[in-house]
């Protein structure tokens, strides 16, 4: 019997459900060993008999506490994917206003049929066995826990500062361009792509494990700030963090 996945999404831009549509030659070879029963952006079937449970999303209903309680009751392995589902990501982004001001001002004079809470990350309501960080999830990191879950394995995820791998590709650190980077306390793992494109790190991996005491806070030393302070300045993917202490 091959294991049953089910995908299922939640708040987000169903970005990191694409990338695995988008995996072609890999998505053959995993359905060779695997069997889809519920993934809404790929197919009509709805099977409910799911031992693994990939969640795309942050959760930003009532419904959606219901439902995410209801999946992890059904899978054995329940696996977060990407920044939303993880951290809650850009969802968070409206922890910081009322709720009620956040309907006024999305839906106006249909704001009484629409209802929201904070949005907030999956293991903010249930355990999450796994997370795949990233927005959208990294591929490479998605077959690799495929693999080790199947292998019956403990899969990994780097926890060392996004700076590393920056270093190690040569690029000017952005900091003594007199800009901002999230970089020394964000978990690597996507090789510092940003800042190789010209742009800094905006913290979609989440955190390392423990920003405070990492390899790379010389940098926020020379350049006189802390682990708060460069969070403070970057709300796009940490926000839950910001609003939940
Ligand atoms: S993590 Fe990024 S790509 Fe994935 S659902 Fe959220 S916004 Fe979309
Ligand atoms: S702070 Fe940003 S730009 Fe500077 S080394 Fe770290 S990741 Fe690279
Ligand atoms: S550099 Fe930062 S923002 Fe860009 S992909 Fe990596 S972790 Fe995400």
């Amino acid at each position: 019997m091959k294991p049953k996945l089910g995908f299922f999404d939640f708040t987000g831009c169903e970005g990191c459900q694409l990338e695995v549509i988008n995996f072609e030659t890999e998505l053959v070879e995993l359905l060779e060993q695997v069997d889809i029963v519920n993934f809404r952006e790929a197919m009509q079937e709805k099977g409910e008999d799911y031992e693994i449970a990939f969640i795309d999303g942050a959760i930003t209903t009532e419904s959606e506490v219901s439902r995410i309680k209801k999946i992890r009751k059904q899978a054995k392995i329940l696996v977060a994917m990407g920044a939303c589902a993880c951290l809650g990501g850009v969802n968070c982004l409206k922890n910081f206003r009322p709720m009620e001001e956040n309907l006024r001002i999305v839906y106006a004079d249909c704001a009484g049929y629409y209802n929201t809470i904070p949005a907030r990350p999956v293991s903010a309501v249930v355990d999450a066995d796994y997370e795949l960080p990233g927005c959208p999830m990294n591929r490479d990191e998605f077959l690799k826990l495929a693999k080790a879950l199947l292998l019956g394995k403990k899969p990994q995820l780097p926890n060392h500062p996004v700076c590393v791998e920056c270093k190690m590709v040569g690029n000017v650190c952005v900091f003594d361009k007199g800009e901002f980077c999230l970089g020394p306390v964000t978990r690597a793992g996507c090789n510092a792509i940003c800042i190789n494109s010209g742009r800094r790190c905006w913290g979609c991996r989440g955190l390392i494990d423990d920003p405070n005491v990492n390899s790379e806070k010389e940098i926020l030393q020379k350049h006189g700030l802390t682990v708060a302070g460069i969070l403070s300045q970057f709300r796009i993917f940490d926000g839950y963090l910001e609003v939940s202490k």
